[in-house]
């Protein structure tokens, strides 16, 4: 379980999230919505410990992460501008977690060839990633992610440059990576169909700030405020 107590992050005197707190259970599927600016991506980078809050606390488990820096969070990652390892083929980029974690080289290899099936890179395997089109980079960045199987994940618009088609099997890969492996979610996304298709809860921001917090058809069905009823009504 991870928890946000009164998070607040400043750039300089800005402040792109201010005052924010909730909690993302064990197996969440927590999806951030909310218009461009208003901290989605700034929320996730203080989660992954690449950003740092300026005030309040962050627990996982109940113990304080505040200061704890990504690598030894351990979450997995799939970031717009989060590079795949430009020197090393596909494959190589998938195994690459999971030699770090020293899995032996049967498991490595199955897991890598599963992965590649599932995001529908066959073929790719050994090719650059300079060698692949920007939906393909983006389903090779999942597949690392996914492959190591960390118990949370963080998602920043992983599918925006997917088309409809291949948007949909990922969608489906998701949902079903989140039912059979009970792996926590949190999820950026501009999608409100995707939104209401994957999450168990949705978070809406708005200028930094959070304004609702719910299951989908709460949040929708009785938005508490006018800026939520307004958004949600608007993209619909
Ligand atoms: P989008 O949907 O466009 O990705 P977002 O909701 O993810 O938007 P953030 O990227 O979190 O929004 O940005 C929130 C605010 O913080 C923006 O006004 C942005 O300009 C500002 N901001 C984010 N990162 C930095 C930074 N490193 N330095 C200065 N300002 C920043």
């Amino acid at each position: 379980e991870i928890e946000a107590q009164k998070i607040g992050k400043k750039f300089g005197g800005f402040a792109a999230l201010e005052d924010v707190s909730l909690t993302v259970g064990r197996g969440d599927f927590l999806t951030l919505l909310g218009p461009s600016g208003s901290g989605k991506t700034t929320f996730l980078m203080l989660l992954s410990g690449f950003e740092h809050v300026t005030s309040g606390r962050l627990l996982l488990d109940g113990a304080d992460m505040t200061a704890t820096p990504a690598e030894k969070r351990g979450f997995g990652m799939v970031f717009q501008g989060y590079a795949l390892f430009p020197h090393m083929t596909v494959e190589e980029n998938i195994a690459f977690p999971l030699k770090v974690q020293k899995r032996d080289p049967q498991t490595i290899k199955r897991r890598v060839a599963q992965m590649i099936e599932m995001t529908g890179l066959g073929g790719h395997g050994h090719k650059k990633p300079s060698a692949l089109s920007g939906g393909q980079q983006q389903r090779v960045a999942l597949a690392r992610a996914l492959a190591y199987e960390p118990s949370v994940l963080l998602l920043d618009e992983p599918f925006s440059a997917l088309d409809k088609n291949l948007r949909e099997q990922m969608q489906d890969e998701m949902r079903r990576i989140h039912r059979e492996t009970g792996t926590t979610f949190v999820f950026v996304t501009h999608d409100q169909s995707e939104a209401l298709a994957l999450s168990s809860r949705i978070a809406i921001f708005e200028r930094g700030r959070l304004q609702q917090l719910g299951p989908p058809r709460e949040v929708y069905e009785r938005p508490e405020n006018r800026f939520v009823a307004e958004f949600l009504g608007d993209i619909n």
